[in-house]
């Protein structure tokens, strides 16, 4: 079997949070710090030493050399830079919400989608949903840092959130990232990673468990009547988390159906002809498997296609 690349190789990312600074002021600050930034390449590669670019798919993400070290960066300190991965960053994109509606982020903590909701968002809120009241707090934190007045923060299961409330009533997108196996994450600090089989900890029980939840979590999600779109989206590679989830939501959901990500039209990775779903189906899901860029990772966009 191929050996995949070393995760040493792959670039860093770190999303400008639009809240905070323009992609142009970010990119200026690199530039005074002795970057060069270059025009995004064609096929996926990482930049050299010094070289910078802003990503094809992402247009707030910039692509910077695999060492390159921002932690204690200024931009990363006031949180107008965010570090996140692509695989992370293209969900919120792949949602695309409208300008001054709302949104909920169903699935929250620690919230790196959340401010990047907010910020597509414009005028619009953000309500973010976490059942964990550890991982709530973080979250918490996160989104005063990143997106303070956007959000409102929900200690809460998304499975109790009333789609028939007043204020449910209005959202117009929501966004869905569940507790999944996690077999899409490249370790940053191994020499080489594994997942594209899956590993002892992702036993046949687990994921038929975790999938049972996803599938409870994405029919919940289409259950939201003003909702327009919702994107489904996992860092797992496993059909049974991914593909075999949406099939059986789709089965099961009146009035919906799957989109092209707009923004990820030049994405070459599509989906699996599982579960029943045809080859168009198929070529409207986006996949990675992981090391090819970013982390391993699947994303499904629903559309409301009746009344
Ligand atoms: N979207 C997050 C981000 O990009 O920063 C990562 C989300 S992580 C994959 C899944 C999170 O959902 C966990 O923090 C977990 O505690 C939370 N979660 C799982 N099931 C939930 C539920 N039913 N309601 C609300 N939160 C849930």
């Amino acid at each position: 079997t191929r050996r995949p690349p070393p995760a040493a190789a792959l670039p860093r990312y770190a999303r400008v949070n639009t809240l905070r600074s323009s992609v142009d002021g970010a990119c200026a600050a690199l530039v005074r710090e002795g970057y060069t930034l270059l025009a995004a390449p064609a096929s996926p590669s990482a930049p050299g030493p010094g070289e910078a670019w802003v990503d094809r798919e992402v247009p707030s993400l910039l692509v910077l050399p695999p060492r390159a070290e921002l932690h204690g960066h200024a931009m990363v300190r006031r949180a107008a830079l965010v570090l996140q991965e692509k695989a992370s960053a293209m969900a919120p994109v792949a949602l695309a919400p409208a300008a001054g509606g709302l949104v909920v982020d169903a699935c929250a903590a620690p919230g790196n989608k959340t401010s990047q909701l907010a910020a597509l968002a414009a005028e619009g809120r953000v309500v973010a949903c976490e059942r964990d009241g550890a991982r709530a707090a973080t979250l918490r934190r996160r989104v005063e840092e990143a997106a303070e007045g956007r959000v409102s923060v929900r200690c809460v299961d998304f499975l109790q959130l009333d789609p028939q409330s007043e204020e449910m009533r209005g959202v117009e997108s929501v966004l869905l990232d569940p507790s999944c196996s996690g077999s899409g994450i490249v370790e940053r600090g191994a020499a080489h990673g594994a997942a594209e089989h899956p590993s002892p900890s992702d036993g046949a029980a687990r994921l038929s468990a975790l999938a049972a939840m996803q599938l409870r979590l994405l029919r919940h999600a289409l259950s939201f009547p003003a909702a327009r779109a919702v994107v489904y989206s996992t860092c797992s590679v496993h059909p049974i988390e991914n593909e075999l989830v949406v099939a059986a939501a789709l089965g099961a959901a009146r009035g919906w159906r799957l989109a092209a990500p707009a923004a990820l039209r030049r994405w070459k990775c599509r989906g699996l002809p599982l579960g029943g779903l045809d080859a168009e189906q198929c070529e409207r899901l986006v996949r990675a498997a992981p090391f090819v860029q970013t982390n391993g990772f699947f994303i499904a966009r629903f559309e409301r296609c009746g009344p």
